[in-house]
């Protein structure tokens, strides 16, 4: 499953961003002190941070149009001007095969919003950042127990104290990490996406999950039903190369990216299963470390879990409505 990670998170990807927001971060000053050429840095690097997340839209709202205009249409339309290689000559067979249109027609509607609604809620939706209160700074004299609060934290640096970040100056709580790109430490951080311009963390993990998840049936449902168009656009004589090359080239792009979101979506159900999160699955359990056979947060059944990662109410598990309160997020159980 970590292929299908670094497949959508590739390495390369994640590089240059890496380089830009630390550009951003560390070599240009704030916009209203930048000079005229400064500016127009800060505006290139903005727009390439924004690159990958507009991919993203216009893979999702193409492959839609694509999907109705080439497909859809003569489920539910069957005019006479549908190729007479269509499936269905017959009047029960139209009937059929516009019954079929217009339940795909839904099911990839409601995707599609779905899709779209919980990736900007996981753009705009803060990750979770550790409070900026007496009780997560890091004390002069070095002694990291000071606060009645600390000592509840299970994870510890190797000497054995409270975990702390060297770039934020803050004692970490359990499940939180540094993100380079983002330059602060994260709450329960998941990773950084790209796609979403934005790290993956405690309160935005469930709109990530529920975009993958609509992701997977969207695509999986093109990739079951899509194939129909292709065979019946390959032998109609009536149609243009243009338009075989087209039909042929989405549906094997469009396979392809499938193949990988389905298995990221399967990795990501599995690791609520499980209570990880995609640092602790690569740093921990895919290595092997000795007395690390589950996660240390794992609430003992799958229910627990899922309620741990999506809420309590399951009724709104997979719909990208919030369900973290605000002070959570800082101690796990
Ligand atoms: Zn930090
Ligand atoms: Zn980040």
């Amino acid at each position: 499953m970590g292929e299908t990670e670094q497949l959508l998170n590739s390495n390369s990807i994640s590089k240059v961003c890496e380089n830009i927001e630390a550009d951003l971060n560390n070599n240009l000053p704030p916009w209203k002190e930048a000079s005229f050429t400064q500016k127009v840095h800060i505006i290139v690097l903005y727009c390439f941070i924004c690159l990958p997340v507009l991919v993203l839209l216009s893979v999702v709202i193409g492959g839609y149009i694509i999907y109705v205009t080439l497909y859809i249409y003569y489920l539910i339309e069957g005019e006479d001007d549908t190729p007479e290689i269509y499936y269905f000559h017959s009047d029960e067979e139209k009937s059929n095969a516009r019954l079929r249109g217009y339940i795909f027609l839904i099911i990839q509607t409601w995707c599609l919003f779905l899709v779209l609604l919980s990736h900007s809620r996981a753009m705009f939706t803060d990750p979770g950042k550790i409070p900026d209160t007496h009780q997560w700074e890091v004390p002069s004299d070095g002694n990291s127990e000071s606060s009645e609060d600390n000592k509840q934290l299970a994870e510890r640096s190797k000497k054995g104290s409270t975990r702390s970040c060297n770039h934020c100056k803050k004692k970490k709580p359990d499940r939180a990490h540094h993100c380079r790109q983002c330059n602060r430490c994260n709450l329960k951080m998941d990773h950084h996406c790209n796609w979403i311009a934005n790290c993956v963390g405690y309160f935005n993990y469930k709109y990530f999950f529920v975009m993958v998840f609509y992701g997977s049936i969207s695509i999986g449902l093109f990739m079951a039903t899509f194939w129909e168009c292709l065979v019946v656009v390959l032998n109609d004589t009536d149609s243009s190369t243009v338009l075989c090359t087209f039909v042929i080239l989405s549906y094997s792009l469009i396979s392809l990216l499938g193949i990988a979101v389905i298995g990221f979506c399967i990795f990501h159900i599995w690791q609520i299963k499980n209570n990880y999160t995609t640092i602790e699955f690569c740093e921990k359990k895919r290595k092997n470390i000795p007395g690390y056979t589950k996660s240390p947060f794992d609430q003992g059944t799958i229910y627990g879990n899922f309620k741990n990662a999506l809420g309590d109410n399951p009724l709104i598990w997979f719909l990208p409505i919030n369900c973290k309160k605000p002070e959570d997020g800082l101690y796990f159980k």
